[in-house]
């Protein structure tokens, strides 16, 4: 049993991690028509990553004995000017999931929920995380410009990025 309002706040969660991933997927695909195979293997990593965190959650609402209830994801954009532009995008986004994973922790906090402020306490650092991955490649785009050999290198070394699945909780 959880109580309605953190149940709620989760499912709405779920359908975040559900856009990041539909987001990332988008970003996929500008990439691949730009034929950057290594950013494409990057997005890739990363919608595995977001698919493994909705489904992390998924399953402990299930876990604690509530429904789970899907609703519709939302559209992501599908045009950017440059690689940078992306980046950009990419970090903001997970600078909004950061704070809604901090209203998560808020809802555990206000309904006294002690074992949800613990599972949520894995999304808290993943996010530090996300943010830093994120930070990291925008600030090396940054540091490249016009750069087209530069761009090619950074490339060849996102394409080394491997998902390995996440123990959540
Ligand atoms: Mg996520």
């Amino acid at each position: 049993m959880m109580n309605q309002k953190m149940t709620e706040a989760f499912l709405d969660q779920i359908n975040k991690e559900f856009y990041s991933e539909y987001l990332y997927l988008s970003m996929k695909a500008y990439f691949a028509n730009l034929n950057l195979q290594g950013f494409v293997n990057w997005l890739d990593v990363q919608v595995q990553e977001e698919h493994a965190h909705a489904m992390g959650m998924f399953n402990y609402v299930i876990e604690r004995g509530e429904k789970v209830v899907l609703s519709a994801i939302e559209k992501p954009e599908n045009d950017w000017k440059c690689p940078l532009d992306v980046f950009r995008s990419i970090l903001a986004h997970e600078q909004f999931v950061t704070s809604k994973i901090n209203e998560l922790a808020q809802v555990a906090q206000d309904t006294n929920d002690r074992a949800a402020m613990l599972f949520i306490n894995w999304y808290i650092k993943e996010q530090v995380e996300e943010e830093a991955n994120a930070g990291g490649v925008l600030a090396q785009l940054e540091l490249i410009g016009d750069d087209k050999s530069a761009l090619f290198a950074l490339d060849k070394e996102l394409g080394l990025r491997t998902f390995v699945a996440p123990v959540i909780g």
